[in-house]
């Protein structure tokens, strides 16, 4: 179904700094859903809380935002009782890989059709810039002054390890990789990460866009095969990394596998899409006197 771009946006404009790599992830997914043609009425996108957690605000579409880390439970239960609805998480490194980390992984082990775009600026820049689950080794915050202790989750190893059946990552300085990447993982049956390389130009001064593009690379173009698992762990361990390693990050679809879906095998759906079913009671009046 062809639909135009200016369907999608909505009437509220981004409120990100200019140069936040939150726009061209906003750009990327609009793009992807106006190629897949996906309508806008048939699209839910539910965030958690941080500034990339703005997104669903921005697009003309259903949108819920949700509380802090729980975009993916959230979604989950929208894409439970409804699975005919394309559903899209979204957020940053705070939100999903730090306080949502238990609902992230069990959700990739579920394998529902579920897209979820983690725009990972290395940073918390909504409450000003405090390290985050991915802020590498000794990067100077305003909650370590003297550089950070710990080393830093490595999301796509995470992924892999957890059953996602899609793992890709891209980077807001090529839009053109990041809609490729968003369009296969929203045309994936089951769970895909797309975690966004997605610079804070206001919070984070180490991994800016120049960092980024000293060092991404697009693994397509070095003919990498994305159901070879062994070869995605091997992309995906190239950063981060224990060693601080930190000369190629790779972009692009890292892994992509067909498995059946939480949807394929849950016995409930024999009886139809929930959301569709009738609720069973014959009068509502009913239920509601057991309450009074
Ligand atoms: Fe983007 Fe950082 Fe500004 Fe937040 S603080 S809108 S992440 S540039």
């Amino acid at each position: 179904m062809a639909v135009e771009l200016q369907t999608y946006k909505s009437e509220t404009k981004p409120d990100w700094c200019p140069g936040c790599g939150d726009f061209a992830v906003l750009n990327a997914l609009t793009k992807a859903l106006q190629t897949l043609g996906i309508p806008p009425w048939q699209v839910l996108v539910v965030s958690g809380i941080g500034c990339s957690s703005n997104l669903p605000g921005f697009l003309s579409a259903y949108g819920f935002h949700g509380i802090h880390g729980r975009a993916v439970p959230v979604a989950t239960g929208a894409k439970l009782a409804n699975p005919e609805l394309t559903v899209i998480a979204a957020g940053g490194d705070g939100d999903g890989y730090g306080i949502g980390a238990g609902h992230f992984v069990h959700a990739m082990r579920r394998n529902l059709d579920i897209t979820y775009v983690v725009m990972n600026n290395e940073i918390y820049g909504l409450t000003t810039g405090q390290a985050s689950p991915t802020s590498e080794r000794e990067h100077r915050t305003k909650s370590t002054p003297e550089g950070v202790i710990e080393n830093p989750l490595n999301p796509l190893a995470l992924a892999l390890a957890s059953g996602a059946t899609f793992v890709a990552r891209g980077f807001s300085g090529d839009v053109k990789t990041l809609t490729d990447v968003m369009v296969r993982a929203i045309k994936h049956k089951g769970f895909s990460l797309v975690d966004v390389m997605s610079p804070c130009v206001t919070y984070n001064k180490v991994n800016t866009y120049d960092w980024f593009r000293q060092r991404v690379y697009v693994v397509d173009k070095e003919g990498h095969d994305p159901k070879d698992r062994m070869a995605a762990w091997a992309r995906a361990s190239e950063w981060p990394n224990l060693d601080m390693k930190r000369d190629r990050v790779p972009t692009g679809v890292i892994y992509e596998a067909d498995y059946p879906t939480y949807e394929d095998l849950e016995p409930a759906y024999r009886h139809g899409v929930p959301a569709k079913q009738k609720l069973g009671i014959a009068d509502p009046e009913d239920v509601l006197k057991q309450f009074f």
